[in-house]
């Protein structure tokens, strides 16, 4: 089924295999227009309800199937996501703002993420295996995941939940942001007759249905993207009945830059780190330590990128950067303009945004050169503004670099890549890439430290997260 122009748009949740619709609806939003572009169906209490006694009745069954037929309906999944690609992107790029292809990129990640997923082993550890005893440590599923996404990526995020889930045998109830539900409401669907009913659920919902969810007694894990500030309601709702965890959280990733790069070569590779997607990547570049030597050649460079990017409405012409994403977050991101504003910083381009058009654009804005304590350089942007930060010193760049409460992602440039390694090795984060950021596999873990989350996703470690070991000992000998 693709969307037929001119029709209304339908949505239903997906619960224990079937299409569930009627009830109340909610809005979703095109942030390049500020208009309407679907109703959603909003998930009630008992919907929810049923969802997680769906998923519960399923999950027996599910984990006792033999992980090839698990490995082999990821793969079913992943196809299926291949022959909706257009659509789903077309859905990603009206509710969410971003470039098609960005959104083509991002519908394709979910089925690699699908496929290599399904490669993946579960570990089985033989601990002891003599005349005496026989032990053997192997993992199992958890039961019940909930899996929360935010509105930045819909489809990716959920990329990094739904199949390391389902492959360890757990059943799943997926819950994107009311921001952007459409996309996933539509991987519901499409995944609906592919699967044992109740093992995949999606449900969207405005209001509570976050909340409702971590505090709902039927999830044994809750598997959460989102902000540091959510992702800490999360935790002590799910610490009432002890519920596992897994928390990817805000960040504030530095780029440090040394002094003997080739500014040609890397401002483009540091202009889209900082500026893809519009900056609402968690793992963006959010503050750019810049030596002193190539501070203004590169300052100059970014500005020249900057002013060449084209801004606008994805859905209609091409462009390279699309509107902030919703409303909430372009007040964020206009409430750190003017602060900049107000104190005098001086802005190399961009800056606050003049009203009107209808969507949430702010242009690519770069801030020379402000205080380390300024809001700007502390507080996570999540939009396309760039703090540019002096230094001279290699120790004082390390150290500021590593300041502040989150801990996700970081980088260093260098000419002499051995010498960035060294660099490297010193900052606190989940990833530190050298020469290049925000490069993800789906066979390498990633998560935040400190206040950045709370274990990671992909790879085998990302898997473990959705299993628990359990030891089998059995005597041998009597005595
Ligand atoms: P939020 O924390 O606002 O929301 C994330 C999700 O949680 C949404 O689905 C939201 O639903 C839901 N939610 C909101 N309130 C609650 C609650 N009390 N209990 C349970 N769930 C709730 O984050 P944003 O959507 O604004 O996303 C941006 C943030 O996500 C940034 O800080 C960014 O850095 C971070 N992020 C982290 C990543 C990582 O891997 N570490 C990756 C991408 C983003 P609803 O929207 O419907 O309210």
């Amino acid at each position: 089924m693709s969307h037929n122009p001119g029709a209304p748009w339908a949505f239903t949740l997906t619960i224990g295999g079937r299409p569930v619709a009627g009830g109340p609806t909610f809005d979703v939003i095109n942030p390049a227009t500020g208009r309407v572009v679907a109703a959603a169906p909003d998930c009630t209490r008992e919907q929810l309800d049923e969802a997680v006694t769906a998923a519960r009745a399923a999950f027996p069954a599910w984990a006792a199937l033999a992980v090839a037929e698990r490995r082999r309906l990821l793969v079913s999944m992943a196809d299926a996501v291949d022959e909706h690609t257009q659509e789903l992107a077309g859905l990603v790029v009206l509710e969410q703002g971003k470039p098609r292809p960005v959104a083509v990129a991002e519908v394709a990640g979910l089925a690699l993420w699908l496929r290599q997923t399904a490669g993946l082993e579960l570990p089985e550890t033989v601990n002891q295996d003599d005349g005496e005893r026989w032990s053997v440590t192997r993992r199992l599923p958890l039961g019940v995941v909930a899996a929360i996404t935010p509105w930045n990526y819909p489809v990716g995020q959920a990329s990094f939940k739904v199949g390391p889930a389902l492959l360890a045998g757990n059943t799943v109830v997926l819950k994107p942001s009311a921001f952007t539900p459409l996309a996933n409401l539509r991987l519901g669907e499409v995944w609906r007759d592919l699967l044992p009913a109740g093992v995949m659920n999606v449900v969207a919902g405005s209001g509570s249905l976050g909340s409702w969810v971590t505090g709902h007694p039927g999830f044994d894990k809750i598997s959460f993207t989102g902000s540091t500030q959510t992702g800490r309601k999360v935790m002590a709702s799910a610490a009432q009945r002890l519920a596992r965890v897994t928390l990817e959280l805000g960040g504030n990733d530095a780029a440090i830059v040394l002094p003997d790069v080739d500014v040609k070569e890397v401002a483009p590779q540091l202009f889209w780190a900082a500026f893809a997607n519009s900056g609402q990547i968690c793992l963006a570049t959010k503050r750019l330590y810049v030596h002193e030597d190539v501070y203004d050649d590169l300052a100059c460079e970014l500005v020249r990128l900057a002013e060449q990017a084209r801004v606008g409405d994805p859905s209609e012409s091409e462009v390279d950067l699309g509107p902030v994403s919703n409303r909430r977050q372009y007040e964020t991101v206009v409430s750190l303009l003017r602060d900049c504003r107000d104190r005098g910083y001086r802005f190399l381009t961009g800056g606050l945004p003049e009203d009107g058009g209808g969507g949430w654009f702010v242009a690519p804005t770069l801030v020379d050169d402000p205080p380390e304590s300024s809001r700007i350089v502390r507080e996570e942007q999540f939009g396309p503004v760039l703090p540019l930060l002096k230094y001279r010193d290699m120790d004082d760049a390390v150290q500021r670099a590593n300041a502040g409460e989150y801990a996700l992602g970081a980088s260093v440039w260098a000419g002499d890549p051995e010498a960035g390694q060294e660099v490297a090795a010193q900052l606190e984060a989940g990833t530190v890439w050298v020469n290049e950021v925000m490069h993800l596999d789906p066979l390498v873990p990633f998560g935040g430290r400190k206040q950045s989350g709370i274990g990671v996703e992909s790879g085998l470690a990302g898997l473990l997260e959705f299993t628990e070991p359990q030891t089998l000992s059995v005597r041998r000998s009597r005595r």
